[in-house]
């Protein structure tokens, strides 16, 4: 096993317990749930013991608790200066899962509507978002990576996507193939967007005001799974009919800010310290971003001069921060890779089986010293496969 350095807040490593123990982290590459960041996961156990001001477990505090509420105002101002989030969004708190948008969405914007929904797939996820939204209304593909395999992403401003269209929906990162739709690229007209963030949610700076709706589960970059954050502008929410199940309508979470039933308080201060930590420890989502940048080049560059050994499944320009996907050259050594790195301290590198291969999930809260030692880890199973 490898061993442990402490760099600042930033790392995975040893925790220590309180009878003096030390209890041992793996890298987690996990595409999600998945790693946070160490001092979160202190910090966040410290809470449940005993929240500070509460005296009690942050599991045990009421959602109407003055506890909770400066928590609860904390996250909602955390992630608008960091996102930097116009004053026409407001920000809720849901629960339901990511998988929930994709009904929520079109439930909202498109049912009864005599528009059409315009949907951009470029993996998976989108492909299951279009087909919830045919539940509710009229849907149009406009882009479709599914033929090619979701290898690549379509330039956005380029697409044909009807003005009165109801909304854009798009995935800003497709967790299963590893394609992410380039930072900034989003389209300067037309009808508003819908994203799916999921899986790149505060790992990057976003234009927010070309967005009507962006959402995103937490358990890959904003913490514990049960929460999904979405960010909606007025205008948008204006146009939600009467009449919908209140816990399916955003309008009920606005009006009621988040709190029309108990909200996952644990969740949410978890997402809180995340917060905290990309502000206080990284320096914002700029920096976040170039971090983010730096480890996924170390790893494709890994890709790039294995002399064809290691085939990364993203086309260039579609290739994703966060999950780093990759083929060996026969997919028998799959098993030896999965093996070896897990021995050196490496889990959960196995590519999804619609994708096979290997797939590295590398979200803020990996360090840049976990993508090191996958990265020697590559290098040296190649020379001792080819
Ligand atoms: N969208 C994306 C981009 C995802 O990565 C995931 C989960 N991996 C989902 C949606 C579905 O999330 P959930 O399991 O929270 O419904």
């Amino acid at each position: 096993m490898r061993d442990h350095r402490d760099t600042g807040g930033v790392t995975d490593g040893s925790v220590a317990r309180e009878d003096g123990s030390v209890t041992e982290r793996v890298w987690n590459f996990s595409p999600g749930p998945a790693t946070l960041p160490q001092q979160v996961l202190e910090q966040a156990g410290e809470r449940v013991r005993s929240l500070p001001s509460a005296g009690a477990s942050i599991l045990e505090v009421s959602h109407r608790s003055s506890s909770f509420r400066a928590i609860l105002d904390e996250a909602e101002s955390n992630l608008r200066e960091l996102l930097e989030v116009p004053d026409e969004h407001r920000v809720l708190f849901l629960q339901g899962g990511a998988s929930l948008q994709f009904s929520m969405a079109p439930m909202n914007l498109l049912r009864g509507s005599a528009r059409t929904g315009a949907y951009v797939v470029t993996g998976s996820w989108g492909d299951k978002a279009v087909a919830e939204a045919r539940k509710e209304g009229d849907v149009v593909v406009v882009w479709d990576g599914g033929p090619s395999g979701y290898s690549s992403v379509p330039d956005l401003a380029q697409l044909e996507v009807a003005d009165d269209s109801a909304y854009l929906h798009i995935t800003s990162n497709e967790t299963i193939q590893g394609v992410e739709l380039p930072a900034g690229s989003e389209p300067s007209s037309g009808p508003f967007l819908i994203a799916d963030a999921s899986s790149d949610f505060l790992s990057r700076p976003i234009p927010l005001e070309r967005y009507g709706l962006l959402s995103a589960g937490a358990q890959k970059n904003a913490g514990p799974v049960g929460l999904t954050i979405a960010l909606i502008r007025e205008d948008v929410l204006a146009r939600i009919p009467e009449g919908l199940a209140s816990m399916l309508a955003y309008r009920t979470y606005a009006e009621h800010g988040s709190l029309y039933n108990t909200p996952p308080v644990f969740a949410i201060d978890v997402l809180m310290l995340v917060t905290r930590w990309i502000r206080d420890e990284i320096g914002g989502l700029d920096k976040m971003h170039e971090r983010n940048g730096e480890k996924a080049a170390l790893l494709y560059e890994g890709i790039d001069t294995s002399d064809g050994f290691y085939r990364g499944h993203a086309q260039a320009g579609a290739r994703s921060l966060m999950n780093v996907t990759f083929k060996l050259p026969d997919g028998t050594l799959d098993t030896a890779f999965l093996s070896g790195a897990a021995a050196n301290g490496m889990l959960e590198l196995k590519g999804h089986r619609s994708v096979g291969g290997i797939r590295a999930s590398i979200y803020n809260a990996m360090p840049l010293e976990g993508v090191r030692a996958l990265r020697a880890f590559m290098d040296e199973f190649r020379l001792r496969n080819s």
